[in-house]
């Protein structure tokens, strides 16, 4: 984009050498609408024999509007009635996600099954009991995380995510982590971990490690664990689940230590 915008400079100022007029212009960057809106004031002050022309260059500029939300709750205003992959077509509920907008941990699964696509909520039904008890046991709230997944409509049939769908609604997932701003996510189920590592690694080769999830700079320490609807069809897979939590309870409570 900046390339096109020199271009389009170069391209007034040769016309404007030849035709004589005092234009000034300026290629800026902004960083936000303020930004956009500081440059239209400055703009505007600046009548008469000296007039200057800003090219902003920004991809929000480009952006489609839910985008540019400045918190959850605009994100979920925008958003809610997404129509972009055919998973619209036979969701009852649309489920955003839920919890603690300011949390330090976002737990994030794969997509809603029958009983949050009919509630509108993430991990409710025994799955979600489940994860309850989960992060009770390392000593969480569910009320202080927030909790999420990749997907924000049921596929039919709780079939898996197809590639497209995850293209398209991906970006809603990571625009929430950037408005939450978190310290940590606990990845459930190889399709999670899978997508957010961009990996093909299957499940029992990424558990066990500290992943650097890097979200625009900032790096969130990301763990994977099985998903707990899988936990409840493969009971001995609980105690490598406790081991992850426990793996993720001592950072975790560092963590929360060195913020007192
Ligand atoms: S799954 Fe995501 S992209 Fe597809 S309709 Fe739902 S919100 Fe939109």
């Amino acid at each position: 984009m900046k390339d096109i915008l020199e271009k389009c400079v170069n391209y007034l100022k040769f016309y404007n050498d030849r035709i004589g007029l005092p234009l000034e212009l300026q290629l800026k960057k902004v960083h936000s609408y303020n930004e956009v809106e500081n440059n239209k004031n400055v703009l505007k002050e600046s009548q008469g024999k000296h007039q200057s022309i800003t090219l902003i260059e920004e991809e929000n500029l480009f952006a489609e509007d839910w985008e540019k939300s400045q918190n959850l709750e605009q994100l979920l205003e925008k958003i809610k009635n997404c129509s972009k992959c055919n998973l619209y077509r036979t969701r009852t509920n649309f489920v955003f996600g839920s919890g603690n907008y300011n949390a330090d941990l976002v737990v994030i699964g794969e997509a809603p099954g029958s009983e949050e696509d009919l509630q509108g909520q993430p991990f409710v039904g025994r799955a979600g009991q489940l994860l309850t008890k989960m992060l009770n046991s390392i000593n969480i709230l569910r009320e202080e995380v927030f909790i999420c997944n990749i997907l924000k409509c049921r596929p039919p049939g709780n079939r898996n995510p197809m590639p497209e769908e995850i293209k398209l609604c991906e970006p809603y997932l990571v625009k929430q982590l950037k408005l939450i701003n978190p310290e940590f996510i606990l990845a459930l189920g190889s399709f999670a971990a899978q997508t957010l590592l961009k990996t093909k690694e299957p499940l029992g080769k990424l558990r066990g490690k500290i992943f650097n999830y890097n979200i625009s700079g900032k790096i969130i320490k990301l763990i994977v664990t099985f998903h707990p609807a899988a936990l409840l069809r493969n009971p001995q897979w609980k105690k490598p689940t406790w081991e992850d939590l426990k793996m993720f309870k001592v950072m975790y409570e560092k963590f929360k230590q060195s913020k007192i």
